[in-house]
């Protein structure tokens, strides 16, 4: 919104400039008056728009040609007066004021004008019409009044126009020349109508209009009025009213009718509620609101953002097949300004047997979004209205910024839910292949995937002690030189090489050696393509070798060259060590008969799972048929059930460390 607004009066000698300014402040016709009245400032609560306003005097006797210009380039808006009674002086609108003026202003950045008749008490008859002609000529000329400073008549409306006019000028939303809308203003409209038709069936219903009218105008629409507003439309338009709600067309012609009724501010007070400025475009408060992220921190959905994410998702899975096909997933980003996910989205995420993105990946991408790059993820929500729709203050409260990485340390616990795992490995050592195997890609489906489509990441689930955890795989491209910051800022590291090549283990080690032997990230080898003979390393020491010095956990073999979906083992293990990176795990192999393999097993058996879910089910049903569910017992009771099944987890598995 506007800091204020200035109002300057001009005009041939004495038509009443002067008499209108004083009578507005004195609320009294004044007999006498000076040549030019002092600026006077109207303070912002006792406007009806609620900015100060000045309201500036001119004087051909005191004020130079000079002084004019000054003033006229100063101005917000521009009343030129006339006297009713005078026809020299409405002559001088056109022939004299309305030139002078526009030659001292841009063509594209017009000063709104308003054409203002005075002396109305001295006539029996109106000059609107000659007035009318004039307004149709110049596109810039807001409004016309006529008025009186001695019957006080229109005096307080003279002075709301103008402010209006500066406040909410119809230049953007209307052309009168043609007399419809603006392009862009039917664009931005559109984009209103789609976000706030929650179900996307192309109709306003009564929830979705009360819903609306609440946000934008933050009082409730009586039942009757909304009936009104759709006889009006469809009093006025064939399918403006469908199934008893409003359709585009209904809600376009409405503003229509608003705009040419003089109401326009209604117009934007809803373009203003979704965010967007003077120039129709989204303001970039409104899509980068400021929010600061400390170093060693990182940006997580919260679980309020997921569920407005899930009702969009749901919107637009029209055939309810929890998969966006390439036409639901267009519709989706009809209201953003450019599609934004590539078709390498559909390479970084799960996607179904057709190659859709599944409600899973769409989730997972916007939580890749998030953890890489939250300003984008702002300016996405902001497309998608998030802050109007789930009635938030600003877009920043979809973010959770988690505490410091150092914090978490110390304390050996962590709340974050994604983790990223930086994956390195020479070329050709099996990277891409392992990011699309965490994705359950097996080579076969590997194969289909053009070259263009590729992705560096890839992010998907993974449930550790029961938690779903987020885990994000980073390819990072092999050369030494270019390792940047973020390269090497992550919280598991994935060190890849080729069974069956005998060069590959030697990058890894030397990648280890040169950034990760003395960091607190925890790494991992991983022997890839272990479908393949595999061959003697050229290295002075073999990679099992290798990992007992440095005290990592064995290589872990992986292969992708599966019938079915690879294993997903080794994703819980990284996912596991990238949430409790203090717990050195010697043993990380999946040869299920050491103690660690059988007890990790049977965490994650079916049986604890069930045993796990029947205690939630017994406290939950227990209580909830027999006790108030409001009790706060009931509540404390389910927590303990459920902490203690957390701590049952815990303690087998820091037995089993201690153990070892
Ligand atoms: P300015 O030169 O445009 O500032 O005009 P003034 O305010 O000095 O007014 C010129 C003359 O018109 C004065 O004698 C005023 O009293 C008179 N006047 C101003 N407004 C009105 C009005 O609304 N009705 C009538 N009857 N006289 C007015
Ligand atoms: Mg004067």
């Amino acid at each position: 919104m506007r800091k204020d607004v200035r109002i300057l009066l001009v005009g041939e000698p004495k038509v009443g400039k002067t008499s209108l300014i004083m009578s507005l402040v004195s609320e009294e016709f004044p007999e006498v008056v000076p040549y030019r009245a002092e600026e006077i400032t109207i303070p912002a609560d006792v406007t009806p728009e609620r900015v100060p306003t000045h309201i500036v005097d001119y004087s051909e006797a005191e004020q130079t040609d000079e002084q004019l210009y000054q003033e006229i380039s100063k101005a917000n808006v521009i009343c030129i007066v006339y006297s009713v009674n005078n026809k020299k002086s409405i002559e001088k609108v056109t022939s004299h004021w309305i030139p002078l003026i526009n030659e001292r202003t841009d063509k594209d950045s017009r000063i709104p004008l308003i054409l203002v008749g005075n002396k109305s008490d001295l006539v029996e008859h109106s000059s609107m019409e000659t007035v009318l002609t004039i307004m149709n000529k110049y596109s810039e000329i807001e409004t016309c009044v006529e008025c009186s400073a001695k019957s006080l008549k229109n005096i307080s409306e003279l002075f709301y126009y103008a402010q209006k006019a500066v406040l909410h000028p119809t230049g953007p939303l209307y052309c009168p020349d043609q007399k419809e809308m603006r392009l862009a203003c039917v664009r931005a409209l559109t984009r209103i109508f789609k976000v706030s038709d929650l179900d996307n069936d192309g109709i306003l219903n009564d929830y979705e209009l009360t819903f609306f009218q609440g946000t934008c105008f933050n009082t409730p629409l009586a039942p009757q009025a909304l009936e009104d507003v759709k006889n009006v439309v469809r009093k006025n338009l064939s399918d403006g009213v469908r199934n008893n709600g409003l359709t585009l067309k209904g809600f376009l012609f409405l503003h229509t009718l608003f705009i040419e009724r003089g109401r326009h501010e209604t117009t934007w007070a809803v373009l203003r509620r979704f965010g967007y400025d003077d120039n129709l475009e989204l303001h970039q408060d409104f899509l980068f609101p400021p929010l600061k992220i400390p170093p060693d921190c990182t940006t997580e959905l919260n679980h309020n953002t997921y569920l407005f994410l899930q009702s969009v998702f749901d919107k637009h899975d029209m055939d309810r097949d929890c998969a966006l096909s390439p036409e639901e997933l267009l519709d989706l980003f009809d209201v953003f300004p450019y599609v934004p996910w590539g078709l390498d989205v559909n390479n970084t995420v799960c996607t179904n047997d057709q190659g859709w993105i599944t409600y899973q990946g769409y989730l997972s991408q916007w939580t890749l979004t998030t953890f890489l790059d939250v300003q984008r993820c702002l300016e996405y929500l902001g497309y998608l209205g998030y802050s109007i729709i789930a009635e938030q203050e600003s877009q920043t409260s979809a973010i959770t910024v988690t505490r410091d990485k150092k914090i978490d340390l110390q304390k050996k616990q962590t709340q974050r839910n994604v983790f990223c795992c930086n994956v390195f490995g020479g070329i050709g050592s099996g990277k891409s292949s392992f990011l699309l195997g965490f994705l359950g890609r097996n080579l076969m489906c590997q194969r289909a995937i053009r070259e263009e489509h590729k992705s560096y990441y890839a992010i998907s689930t993974a449930h550790v002690y029961g938690q779903e955890k987020y885990l994000l795989l980073h390819e990072v491209f092999p050369d030494f030189d270019f390792l940047s910051e973020t390269d090497l800022a992550c919280d598991v590291v994935c060190l890849i090489y080729d069974v069956s090549n005998p060069c590959s283990f030697e990058y890894c080690a030397q990648i280890f050696k040169q950034y990760f032997m003395d960091s607190k990230i925890p790494c991992m080898l991983i022997a890839a393509k272990s479908d393949l003979p595999e061959t003697k390393q050229q290295y002075c020491m073999t990679p099992l070798e290798f990992c007992r010095k440095h005290k990592m956990p064995p290589p872990q073999s992986f292969t992708c060259n599966t019938a079915a979906a690879p294993s997903k083992d080794i994703f819980i293990k990284l996912t596991t060590m990238a949430m409790y990176p203090h717990a050195r795990l010697r043993c990380m192999c999946t040869c299920n008969r050491c103690t660690f393999c059988l007890c990790q097993n049977f965490l994650n058996s079916e049986l604890v799972q069930t045993v796990r879910t029947k205690l939630y089910t017994v406290i939950f049903s227990r209580h909830i048929t027999h006790a108030d569910l409001k009790s706060s017992t009931f509540w404390l009771r389910a927590s303990i059930g459920a902490t203690m099944c957390a701590v049952l987890g815990f303690a087998m598995y820091r037995a089993l460390l201690r153990s070892r």
